[in-house]
């Protein structure tokens, strides 16, 4: 993107200064409901109850400025803005899926994407085949007539596996099929779907758009028309709406986006290369690494790669993996990622009832890099990996 655009997009894009007190930080709009002087005024405002102020479940001014930075920085017409991705994705796959219908989906997507398309929707007839990504073809062989959607997450969540995203919009496009892309690990910066042929984009907005682990949001980017179908259905109906204070603390994350994701990318590419080097590492899946599969379609559709890596430890059993996370002090042992802070993420510590989990190697641990100094996070891995 063009860093003038970016600036723009980030500082100044949506923000009416002289309608907020000519404030340098808008105001948030903390209300839930909005009235009018006549009636002639408030029968004005129903007609475009979506794009004017009635009521904040369809329509809030700190909602909305937000949209549009989310909606020119996935080079989308409009974007939808929830309380949480998942809420997101949900409501993109209910808007383009009813009973009798069908869902190609990568393998390994996000846990509860995998719940929504391989538990839930199956209640309400929605069938989902899930597929290795890694050869786009697999998409157009599991497809049948009554097939919808193509669902994509790359690289996806822990095992960091691509699809070639302009292939697989290109089968789908022939089919007339609707494909969605979970692009929370790239962020806007790093990778833009809809440039590649992708019908909409889906964020935790959780990640690396707030940046600062104190909020839940999720973001879904398309066409005006796609956009405006969902919002008078599913975003209405479903109301995963997000809370303007919630909306406002994305708005001062995106500020930064472009220092914090960058610092965690620099960052994440260090550590990466001090771990392959490392004698107790097996492997480390991160698509920046010239060793990964898929390396050369990494550096064709995505600018750079984020600071979310896994890596394979050299250990005999789970408790040599317990010894290298414990050991570990300037990694969180926590879920989620794209805030300020590095994390760790024990495949060992989540084999729960879901069973998700249970059939990936406990060997595996996922690292998020964050924005402290890059040499303290590598010597506290050193550390830890001596230990183990
Ligand atoms: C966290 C995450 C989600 C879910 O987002 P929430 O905001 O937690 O609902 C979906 N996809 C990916 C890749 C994620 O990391």
């Amino acid at each position: 993107m063009d860093p003038d655009d970016l600036s723009h997009i980030l500082n100044h894009l949506g923000e009416d200064r002289a309608a907020g007190f000519n404030a340098v930080v808008p105001p948030v709009v903390q209300s839930g409901n909005f009235a009018y002087p006549t009636v002639a005024a408030m029968r004005a405002v129903v007609q475009q109850e979506f794009d004017r102020p009635l009521y904040t479940r369809g329509h809030n001014p700190t909602v909305a400025m937000v949209r549009r930075k989310l909606a020119a920085l996935e080079h989308a017409e409009d974007a939808l803005l929830f309380s949480s991705g998942s809420a997101a994705i949900a409501a993109a796959v209910v808007a383009f899926t009813g009973a009798g219908d069908h869902v190609v989906c990568v393998h390994k997507p996000y846990s509860w994407t995998r719940k929504l398309l391989g538990e839930l929707l199956v209640r309400f007839g929605v069938e989902t085949t899930f597929v290795d990504g890694t050869d786009a073809e697999n998409y157009r062989r599991a497809s049948r007539p009554n097939t919808r959607m193509f669902i994509t997450e790359s690289p996806n969540s822990l095992t960091f596996e691509l699809q070639d995203l302009a292939a697989v919009a290109a089968i789908a496009r022939a089919k007339g099929i609707v494909t969605l892309c979970d692009n929370s690990y790239s962020s806007p910066l790093f990778q833009n779907p809809i440039d590649l042929g992708i019908d909409l984009v889906a964020h935790s907005g959780t990640k690396y758009l707030n940046g600062h682990s104190d909020v839940v949001c999720g973001v879904l980017a398309g066409s005006a028309a796609h956009m405006r179908q969902v919002m008078a259905r599913e975003f209405m109906t479903l109301g995963a709406v997000p809370g303007p204070h919630d909306a406002w603390l994305l708005m001062r994350g995106l500020r930064t986006l472009e220092l914090r994701v960058g610092r965690s990318a620099d960052s994440a590419e260090r550590v990466a290369r001090f771990l392959e080097a490392h004698p107790r590492v097996r492997k480390v899946h991160w698509p920046g690494l010239e060793s990964h599969p898929q390396h050369a379609l990494a550096r064709r559709q995505m600018r750079r790669c984020a600071g979310l890596m896994t890596i394979d430890l050299d250990a005999p059993d789970e408790a040599a993996v317990e010894r290298f996370c414990d050991h570990l002090r300037r990694f969180l042992i926590a879920v989620s990622w794209g805030g300020h802070e590095s994390l760790q993420w024990p495949v060992c510590a989540l084999k729960g009832p879901s069973g998700y989990y249970t059939e990936l190697p406990f060997t595996l641990v996922r690292l998020y890099i964050g924005l402290e100094d890059p040499a303290v996070l590598i010597a506290d891995l050193e550390n830890a990996l001596a230990r183990m």
